[in-house]
C-alpha cells in the first residue's frame, strides 16, 4: 500500500519523537521541516498529500492556492483553534482537520500554574532565593478564596478552569456567547463580567468578532487591580492598550501564554538577540506580567493525543467519506454543519 506523504511545518524535537511514539511509520511517509508554513515556504509541500500545521503557519488564499496547484488534498491541524486558517477561503477547495480536544486539562492548569505564580510572586522567590536572598520585601500576595473570577468561554477548557477555581473557594461568573443551559455556570454579560472580576481568564476561540475584546475601552471598565490570563488567542487583547493599563496601575497582572504578535517570535531562542519587538520588550520587562511561550498544551499526555489523533484524521480522511474532525466556515452554526450527518464539509 502506497504511504500518506505528509508535508509536517514547524516541527520540534518533541513533535517528532511523540508521531514517532504514535507510529508514523506505519502508513504515513513524513517530511518534517523546521520552517513554519508561508507564502515563502509553501513550495516544500510539492509532492505530498497533506500537509501537518501547528497554530502559528499562516494558511492564508495565496498559501491554499499554492496547495491546491500542487494537488495537496489537506491541512491538518495538529491543533484546536482554526484562526490561522483561512477557513472561508478554503472552502470547496482543500480538507481542514483539526485535533478538537487533546488535553483541556493541561490547558487549564497550566492557566492556574500562571495565576499563582503570579499573585504568589513564585517567579520572583524563585530567582530570589537562587541567590540565597531570603527576604519576603515586595512579595505580598492575596488569597484567591473568596475572589471573583470571570471566565471568558466556557468549552472544554473553561469548564475545567471553573472545576479548578470552584476547589479554591473562588466565586465564579462567566460569558460565552453560546451559555451551556443546565451546567450551573453563573453566566453574566460582559459588561458586569468585566466590571465584577477580580481575576479574569479567557477560554474562547479567537474570532472577527472578539479580536480586541480587551482593549482600552474594556480595560476602562475593570476593576482596579484586575489580573489577566491569556492561555487562548493572543489577538485576544490590544497588547499596546495592555500595556497602558499596567501603567496606569489599572491592570494588577499579566498572565500571557499568547501574544497577538507571536508567530516570529514564539517556539525560537532568541537569548543571544535583540527583539524588535518593543511592546512584548516592555510586557517582559514588567515585575507583574509573566509570558510563556504558547505552552500550554505541552504535556506529555497532550503530546500523545496530538499525535495520534493527528494521524487518525489523516488516515480517515483518505480512506472514508467523512472526516470527524473536519471543520469550515459554516461549523460554528450548528444548523448547517455537515459534521452532524458523517460526510465530509464539501
Ligand atoms: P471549546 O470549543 O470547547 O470552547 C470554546 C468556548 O468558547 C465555547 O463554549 C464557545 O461557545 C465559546 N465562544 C465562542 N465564541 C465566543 C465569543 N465570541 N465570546 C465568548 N465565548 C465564545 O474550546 P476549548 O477546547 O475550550 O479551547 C478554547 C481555546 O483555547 C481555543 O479556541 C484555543 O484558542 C485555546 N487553546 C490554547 C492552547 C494553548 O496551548 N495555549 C491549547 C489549546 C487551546
Amino acid at each position: 500500500m502506497e504511504k500518506i506523504r505528509i508535508a509536517f511545518f514547524d516541527a520540534k524535537d518533541y513533535d517528532r519523537n511523540s508521531f514517532v511514539k504514535a507510529g508514523e511509520d506505519r502508513e504515513f511517509e513524513i517530511s518534517y521541516f523546521e520552517t513554519r508554513l508561508t507564502e515563502a515556504t509553501v513550495r516544500l509541500a510539492e509532492g505530498h498529500d497533506a500537509v501537518c500545521v501547528f497554530v502559528n503557519d499562516d494558511i492564508n488564499p495565496a498559501v491554499i492556492d499554492a496547495l491546491v496547484e500542487m494537488n495537496v488534498k489537506l491541512v491538518a491541524l495538529r491543533c484546536a483553534g482554526y484562526n490561522n486558517v483561512d477557513v472561508k477561503y478554503a472552502y470547496k477547495k482543500i480538507h481542514i482537520v483539526r485535533v478538537p480536544a487533546y488535553s483541556p486539562y493541561a490547558v487549564a492548569e497550566h492557566a492556574m500554574a500562571l495565576l499563582l505564580t503570579s499573585i504568589r510572586r513564585i517567579h520572583k522567590a524563585y530567582i530570589r532565593t537562587k541567590d540565597f536572598n531570603f527576604s519576603l520585601n515586595g512579595l505580598t500576595g492575596f488569597d484567591l478564596h473568596g475572589k471573583t473570577v470571570g471566565v471568558v468561554g466556557t468549552g472544554k477548557i473553561g469548564r475545567i478552569f471553573i472545576d479548578i477555581c470552584r476547589g479554591f473557594g473562588m466565586n465564579v461568573i462567566a460569558y460565552d456567547k453560546f451559555p451551556a443551559e443546565g451546567s450551573g455556570i453563573t453566566y453574566v454579560t460582559l459588561e458586569e463580567l468585566w466590571a465584577q472580576s477580580d481575576i479574569i481568564s479567557f477560554h474562547c476561540p479567537l474570532t472577527d468578532e472578539n479580536y480586541h475584546m480587551v482593549d482600552a475601552d474594556s480595560i476602562r471598565q475593570m476593576k482596579k487591580g484586575v489580573v489577566l490570563i491569556n492561555t487562548s488567542r493572543g489577538a485576544l487583547i490590544d497588547a499596546e492598550a495592555l500595556v497602558e493599563g499596567i501603567k496606569q496601575r489599572k491592570v494588577g497582572a499579566a498572565c500571557l501564554d499568547v501574544y497577538e504578535e507571536e508567530s516570529n517570535v514564539f517556539f525560537h531562542d532568541y537569548s543571544n538577540h535583540i527583539v524588535d519587538d518593543d511592546t512584548l520588550a516592555r510586557l517582559i520587562s514588567m515585575p507583574n506580567v509573566i509570558v510563556t511561550s504558547h505552552q500550554a498544551f505541552l504535556t506529555e499526555e497532550a503530546l500523545t493525543n496530538i499525535a495520534d489523533t493527528t494521524l487518525a484524521n489523516v488516515a480517515e480522511f483518505f480512506a472514508k467519506a467523512y472526516s470527524k474532525n473536519e471543520v469550515c466556515y459554516k461549523c460554528p452554526e450548528v444548523a448547517t454543519c455537515k459534521q452532524q450527518h458523517e460526510t465530509k464539509c464539501f
